[in-house]
């Protein structure tokens, strides 16, 4: 997928629909001069004080500090990605959209067809369903008194769609097949298994009682099959686990994806708290007692995508841990999430033996939002399963053990706020000083930087000797792993590209960071929030801006190395890439290349100051211009500098060493400043 024809979509949707329009279907809009204002919905707002400028199809809330496009509208109005919320736009406006994540052409009723996948799933969703509400069969009688054995109401099995499977080997593939839809496609929806021996395709989900898993179209991507008792008696060996999964598919992704979702988001935002669990029932059963705010992840462990979308609407996340032992485990795995994605991430352990389904079946609604209210955040949490039973006074091997426990989780995130509050913390807890915490932090930083050059000098040497004369693609370079699975008559294989190009997507500006160094994109990536730019920056860019002009000569002259912030740097690239897609350098193409909320947010920012100066600065914009250039290489020079005296204070090296780098020191300098060289004696 080019950029470009990238960009002319987006260029497409956006001239296809208007953000006066799709932000007053949320709020209500009033006209203020040539603007718009209203009431921001994401904070208790008494006065208008968001604006939408309709002729930059912009908004704004300055007390959220957010603001953007109308992409980035939609993605903070529905908690989405990018792909999915220029999707929806596209949609709405009529304009068909080539399949973003797959980057090839495919043709419907195709099993990499996205479309095709979607109305299968809901075929077979609708079907299941209809099973269990009026299927007359014995087995799904069966199904009807299991449910009400769990207490699972009506109300609760029409609100998450839950159905049943007939206990058949076709049932799905057949019911598909009338309507035109190929084995292959049941399969690649994650319906259908291919039979063990011969062609063809066969039902996954027998007998069971059937979770679909929509996403926040409210569209089933997936399926979950949980076993009825009475019938895998009857079954026997074949009944098979507990739970079946939907496998992963071109649809259905469980690291990115999350149970009930749909259902919670307004009250997650509302509520600004997203309670995680592990299982549908207990997803089912709470918001039956009616906790609202609830979802589930799906047979895997809560990662950094899943943070990632519960943090666009919440601030706040949850995690509620059934009282068993793998529960208990998981919860060592939560403290590295929580350091690097910067949300406040609670960790709620609950009795022995007991999953929230049980917990609030016994103890009841209040029990539970009390438990979730007071749980302490992931640090806490882990601090205290790492000193179960450790003596803090005299067990000094077990209290040093567990320290560097932390510091070794601590190291990996970006150096902050949140890393100083982490060592206050556990300083006061041990009873250390907090400058021992530090300096062993900065030597296991060290350490796994090491560890990192040697890793990417090692893969870089390694695709060096197998690529031959690739140059730098901007794709993921597939693994040895995705090779292998790369067979022409292996399933898998369409799916595993289209996941990597999905992994593209969720980067921040997936395309644009060329100029950034890459290990800075990654901290990038953990840290989440772009920091404002520093003031200097903020001149540059408000110049840039304001003239395309001298951005043109601006991309060939900055050096990124002399930004401060990644927020610049990313600026920077954008305009670069702008640039050599010969689109103008405007803040509209700037606008739609970029794709991360908050960088748009900063361009918004910078757009509304220009905008709004009271004064008309006394400089010309040619002339503020040469003002910031030459105060960057200013601070370029004496940094470089400074460096240079470190160094020189911290090698050894032999006199006429050190006498000549002194020396070049002081020509660059003379020459700076425009003095001669003194003459010989
Ligand atoms: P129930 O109350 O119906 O027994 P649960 O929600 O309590 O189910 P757990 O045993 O706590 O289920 O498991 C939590 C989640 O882990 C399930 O929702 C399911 O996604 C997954 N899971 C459990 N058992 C299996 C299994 N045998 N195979 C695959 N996934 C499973
Ligand atoms: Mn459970």
């Amino acid at each position: 997928m080019s950029l470009s024809t990238d960009f002319d979509l987006k260029e497409r949707v956006r001239a296809a629909v208007d953000i006066v329009d799709v932000v007053g279907a949320t709020t209500e809009l009033r006209p203020q001069g040539r603007n718009f204002v209203a009431r921001c919905p994401w904070h208790n707002d008494r006065r208008p004080s968001m604006t939408v400028n309709q002729e930059r199809q912009t908004w704004k809330c300055w007390p959220c500090d957010i603001g953007g496009d109308v992409f980035s509208f939609v993605m903070r109005r529905d908690g989405v990605d990018f792909p999915t919320a220029i999707r929806s736009l596209a949609e709405q406006a009529g304009i068909a959209v080539p399949d973003l994540t797959g980057g090839r052409r495919t043709e419907p009723g195709s099993p990499d067809d996205r479309p095709t996948l979607f109305s299968a799933m809901e075929l077979i969703t609708k079907a299941y369903f209809d099973q269990l509400e009026s299927g007359t069969s014995d087995d799904a009688r069966l199904a009807r008194e299991y449910l009400a054995e769990r207490g699972i109401s009506e109300e609760s099995r029409r609100r998450y769609q839950i159905g049943f499977a007939p206990d058949s080997w076709d049932f799905a593939v057949n019911l598909l097949k009338e309507k035109g839809f190929s084995g292959e496609v049941a399969h690649a929806a994650g319906i259908a298994s291919a039979k063990r021996s011969g062609d063809g395709f066969v039902d996954m989900f027998r007998g069971r009682l059937m979770f679909p898993i929509l996403d926040l179209q409210r569209r089933p991507v997936a399926l979950g099959g949980r076993i009825i008792p009475e019938i895998a008696k009857r079954l026997g060996e074949r009944a098979g686990g507990k739970y079946i999964n939907g496998r992963e598919t071109i649809l259905f992704r469980k690291s990115h994806q999350l149970y009930g979702l749909d259902q919670a988001r307004e009250a997650i935002r509302k509520g600004g708290e997203a309670i995680v669990m592990e299982g549908y029932t207990d997803v089912v059963m709470t918001r039956q007692e009616g906790i609202e705010p609830v979802v589930a992840v799906l047979g895997t462990a809560l990662g950094e995508q899943h943070v990632k979308i519960l943090k666009r609407l919440a601030q706040r996340v949850v995690l509620v841990l059934d009282g068993d032992e793998a529960g208990q485990n998981r919860a060592d795995e939560v403290l590295e999430l929580f350091v690097h994605a910067d949300v406040d991430l609670r960790v709620l352990t609950l009795p022995e033996g007991q999953d929230p389904a049980d917990y609030v079946a016994q103890h009841g609604r209040e029990s539970l939002e009390r438990l979730a209210n007071d749980a302490p955040d992931a640090l806490d949490h882990k601090l205290a399963r790492l000193t179960e039973g450790v003596n803090l006074l005299e067990d000094t091997h077990a209290v040093t053990q567990a320290v560097d426990t932390m510091l070794k989780i601590v190291a990996q995130a970006p150096d902050g706020l949140k890393t100083d509050q982490l060592l206050m913390r556990m300083a006061s807890r041990f009873n250390f000083k907090p400058e021992r915490l530090e300096l062993r932090l900065k030597s296991l930083r060290e350490e796994s930087q090491r560890r990192e050059r040697f890793r990417s000098n090692a893969s870089a040497n390694a695709k060096r000797s197998t690529s031959g004369t690739t140059t730098s693609s901007r794709k993921p370079t597939p693994t040895s792993h995705h090779i292998s699975s790369n067979r022409s008559d292996d399933p898998n294989a369409a799916l595993q590209q289209s996941a990597d190009f999905e992994e593209a997507f969720d980067e921040l500006l997936p395309e644009t960071s060329r100029f950034v160094n890459p290990r800075q994109d990654v901290s990038l990536r953990q840290q989440e929030r772009l920091r404002s730019l520093a003031s200097l920056e903020r001149d540059l860019f408000e110049t840039l801006i304001e003239s395309p002009e001298l951005a043109m000569t601006a991309v060939e002259v900055i050096d990124p190395e002399w930004f401060e912030t990644n927020t610049a740097k990313m600026l920077l690239s954008a305009y670069q890439d702008l640039e050599f897609d010969g689109h103008p350098l405007d803040i509209d193409s700037l606008l739609l290349l970029v794709e991360n909320e908050q960088l748009k947010n900063q361009l918004v920012t910078l757009q509304e100051r220009i905008q709004n100066r009271s004064t008309a600065l006394p400089q010309t914009i040619q002339q503020r211009y040469n003002a910031v250039i030459n105060r960057f290489r200013e601070l370029a020079f004496s940094h470089e500098q400074t460096k240079k005296i470190e160094q020189l204070a911290s090698e050894l090296l032999p006199e006429d060493e050190e006498v000549a780098i002194l020396e070049a020191m002081i020509a660059e300098a003379r020459s700076k400043h425009g003095i001669q060289p003194p003459t010989d004696k």
